[in-house]
């Protein structure tokens, strides 16, 4: 098929390789140019495991070109909108004026029997406002949302081979004719058997914005969990196991740390409690106020647990950041906890040094007052405490008897729960973690 990816972000520039990679002819445009041209020279701009091979290899084949120029569109018969919805300044809400100004300059470029597909996770209702106003502008285009689920880290083959597809289409012929389109699309991992369910426009948008709140929900309920075995002396890694080993609950999502944080679940469970508050079912939704404040306490806690473990003064203390995206595996730094960790010692006197694999140029791009060394040797020299704050691998497998001749004090805090309080402390060194005695 003909395709078109609006928004070539981290969503955007990953669906548009992939969709080539099934074999569709796919031209992805993006309003920054310099992205643009980092893309179509095969860089990606940013880090994604996989996705620089990825479009090495579909370049080659011709079927991927990169545009600035929205016009490019036309031609294709499936549309995919796949650019941002950041929270608003100021308020909890979603703001929709990228995917607005998107919809827009695309009406131009539309043929009759065109289907453009949301991408981008918006509040419950904007398909249904856009249909109206493509059945106003183009009525001869249908409008389907189809909401994303990639993970960042994993976002290749998530895209390849989904969990699972869903379809908001419209009711009627439309509707046939809409899931019919992206059945085309979605052959190959059809084919592999990803379940795929059609729905309406607001089941697809919330299905979305519920998995998102289901996660963060969980997340939190363990951190919640990882306060109270702090106040008992409790180990809450023993408790996740322990509980995670009921099939209802489940292990995954339950390590207790730092909290959560990226260009998704924050904003997303805010700009989900904002519109269920304009729906008037606000109070269904009052403990994702719960969730993101326990969250937020993880922060505040972890700043606390540091100034311990330095000998209650961050006065000049040498504490050395491991990790600053907010999940490893990717460079994003947006709403990172371990960034705001940073941020939040240095403000309160620490002398703060990060390091990470790849995202030191964001973070720096958001906080240029802390240091950023790259290099992890000349990082942790000196330090009077190290926190590891994104658990990569290269982190996780540190050796405590190596990095004693390096440090000032042999002080540790595990942020992510991911290193073996044994070994570190029979190597002398303080661990701290996170809910573990
Ligand atoms: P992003 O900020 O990385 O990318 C958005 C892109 O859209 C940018 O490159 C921007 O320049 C471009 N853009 C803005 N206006 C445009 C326009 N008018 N025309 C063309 N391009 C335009 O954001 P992202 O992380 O890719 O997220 C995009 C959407 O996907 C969001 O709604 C997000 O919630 C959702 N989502 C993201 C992920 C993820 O892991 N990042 C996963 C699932 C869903």
């Amino acid at each position: 098929m003909r395709i078109s990816v609006i928004g070539c972000g981290y969503l955007g520039a990953v669906h548009a390789a992939c969709m080539a990679k099934l074999g569709h002819e796919v031209v992805a445009i993006d309003v920054d140019e310099r992205k643009i041209s980092e893309l179509q020279a095969g860089r990606s701009h940013f880090f994604e495991p996989g996705l620089p091979e990825l479009l090495h290899e579909v370049l080659q084949t011709g079927r991927l070109k990169f545009s600035s120029n929205i016009a490019d569109a036309r031609g294709s018969q499936v549309h995919f909108l796949c650019v941002g919805t950041p929270q608003r300044k100021g308020e909890y809400a979603a703001d929709l004026k990228y995917v607005d100004a998107a919809f827009s300059s695309l009406i131009d470029a539309l043929e009759a029997g065109n289907l453009v597909v949301g991408k981008s996770t918006v509040p419950v209702g904007t398909a249904a406002r856009l249909a109206d106003d493509l059945l106003e502008r183009f009525p001869e285009a249908t409008l389907a949302w189809n909401p994303e689920f990639l993970r960042e880290g994993f976002a290749v083959k998530d895209t390849l081979s989904p969990d699972r597809l869903v379809y908001g289409v419209p009711s009627g012929e439309d509707g046939h004719r809409a899931t019919e389109q992206l059945d085309e699309v979605y052959a190959g991992p059809m084919g592999l058997g990803t379940r795929r369910l059609v729905v309406d426009y607001a089941t697809a948008e919330l299905v979305k914005s519920a998995a998102n709140s289901f996660l963060a929900t969980k997340i939190s309920f363990i951190n919640a969990m990882a306060e109270v075995c702090d106040a008992a002396g409790a180990d809450v890694t023993l408790l996740a196991d322990a509980i995670g080993m009921d099939d209802r609950i489940g292990r995954k999502f339950l390590n207790a740390g730092i909290g959560f944080g990226g260009g998704c679940l924050p904003k997303d469970i805010r700009a989900f409690m904002a519109r269920a508050g304009e729906l008037g079912a606000d109070q269904a939704l009052t403990f994702l106020r719960e969730v993101d404040d326990i969250n937020l306490r993880r922060r505040i806690r972890v700043v606390e647990l540091t100034r311990q473990l330095v000998g209650g003064s961050l006065l000049g203390k040498r504490i050395t950041v491991l990790g600053v995206a907010f999940k490893p595996n990717s460079d994003d730094v947006r709403d990172s906890p371990a960034l705001s960790i940073a941020a939040q010692l240095q403000l309160q006197g620490a002398d703060v040094t990060v390091t990470d694999p790849e995202a030191l140029s964001n973070a720096k791009g958001r906080f240029p007052e802390l240091t950023y060394e790259p290099d992890f040797n000349a990082a942790v020299t000196k330090a009077n405490a190290l926190l590891v704050l994104t658990e990569w691998d290269q982190y996780r497998s540190l050796s405590p008897a190596d990095l004693a001749s390096q440090v000032t004090s042999k002080n540790i805090l595990d942020g992510r729960n991911v290193l073996d309080p044994v070994q570190w402390r029979a190597a002398g060194w303080t661990y701290q973690g996170i809910g573990r005695p």
